[in-house]
């Protein structure tokens, strides 16, 4: 803990004041441009990977990016969805997995979770992916365990496509969807192609987009 008190200081003499003006501006309003929606891992760390200063993006973070099909169920994550896309405004949603997952690796190998309810219940919200997944053929446990990340980050944007704020912002074209992979060894970002199904190098293509082309409402 010292070192994290520590920080904080050392944020407060060195850094804050060559920010205190972009702060300033912070103090009353934020506008941020996307939603994050990526793992708590402490290896994985939004602002850093994608360069944002603070104010810049939302964020949402926990054990496996996980976001729960939409329910009238009071849920953190189906609130602070609702907030950014109905009240914030953001115009991109990301939903970023990343290597070495802890919770894929629980479902990927089947892990035993009885000693830890709370985690194996809220992993629930993974089936889906776990069960595509499951019926594939695997060359080994480390591309068993890629194809899970990957599966699961697909599962969760199919979830948050089930949140009303969401299917009006994705009807009204205001809205795009973004399903990433980050390899915590390379730095690396593999982004799901939305036309294709396919994930491709995010350095390579920067315009992908998991969204769908949006369909065209025929008249009657
Ligand atoms: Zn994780």
């Amino acid at each position: 803990m010292k070192s994290i008190v520590d920080g904080v200081l050392k944020f407060q003499k060195h850094t804050f004041p060559g920010l205190s003006g972009l702060f300033k501006e912070l103090a009353t309003a934020q506008n941020p441009s996307a939603l994050f929606i990526t793992c708590s891992d402490s290896r994985v760390v939004p602002e850093l990977l994608t360069q944002q200063d603070p104010g810049d993006i939302f964020v949402i973070r926990n054990a496996g990016n996980i976001v729960p099909s939409y329910s009238s169920a009071p849920g953190g994550v189906t609130a602070t969805v609702e907030y950014a896309v109905a009240v914030l405004g953001v115009s991109d949603i990301v939903v970023c997995g990343h290597s070495d997952c802890g919770a894929m690796t629980a479902i990927s190998s089947c892990k035993c979770l009885d000693h830890l309810p709370a985690v194996a219940g809220w992993l629930r919200h993974a089936d889906s992916a776990k069960a595509v997944n499951a019926a594939r053929i695997h060359a080994s446990p480390a591309a068993r365990l890629s194809s899970m990340v990957r599966e699961n980050v697909i599962a969760q944007l199919v979830n948050i496509k089930t949140h009303p704020s969401v299917a009006l912002a994705l009807e009204q074209g205001s809205l795009n969807l973004h399903g990433w992979v980050y390899d915590i060894e390379t730095g690396s970002i593999v982004a799901l192609d939305g036309a294709s199904n396919q994930f491709v190098s995010l350095a390579e293509f920067p315009q992908t987009v998991a969204t769908p082309a949006k369909r065209s409402v025929l008249a009657a």
